[in-house]
């Protein structure tokens, strides 16, 4: 998609430090922390949201999380603990509608959310 931001991040129009790459999928650091460790994890391909995603390419999604996790040991906070997080929809936070995992760790974080 022309005007996507993310999409224009899988094709290096727009820059980002990424962190692991899959065949599906690129990660990258969100460029606003919210936490120590705070990494996007999107498609290569276009979908709006983590529901479209798995309505239309489960494997896809399979692959996005496994590829959270592995992220997540990278940055060695798999032991200790991380939160996977998908906003979906503008009540729940979401501005960037290409699907994007959040994965955050290296601090304690509260529960419930904001
Ligand atoms: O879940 P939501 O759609 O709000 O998340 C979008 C995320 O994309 C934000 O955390 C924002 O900081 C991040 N972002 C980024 N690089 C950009 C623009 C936004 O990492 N160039």
């Amino acid at each position: 998609m022309t005007d996507c931001l993310f999409c224009k991040i899988v094709s290096g129009d727009v820059p980002a430090e990424i962190v692991r790459e899959s065949p599906g999928t690129v990660a990258f650091r969100d460029i606003n922390p919210q936490a120590p460790t705070h990494v996007l994890v999107v498609p290569r391909d276009h979908h709006p949201n983590v529901a479209e995603l798995v309505a239309s390419d489960a494997e896809l999604l399979a692959e996005l999380v496994r590829v959270a996790h592995e992220v997540a040991a990278a940055e060695g906070v798999a032991e200790s603990g991380y939160r996977l997080v998908f906003n979906t929809g503008a009540q729940a936070g979401q501005t960037v509608f290409h699907v994007h995992a959040h994965v955050l760790g290296g601090r304690g974080l509260n529960w419930p959310p904001g």
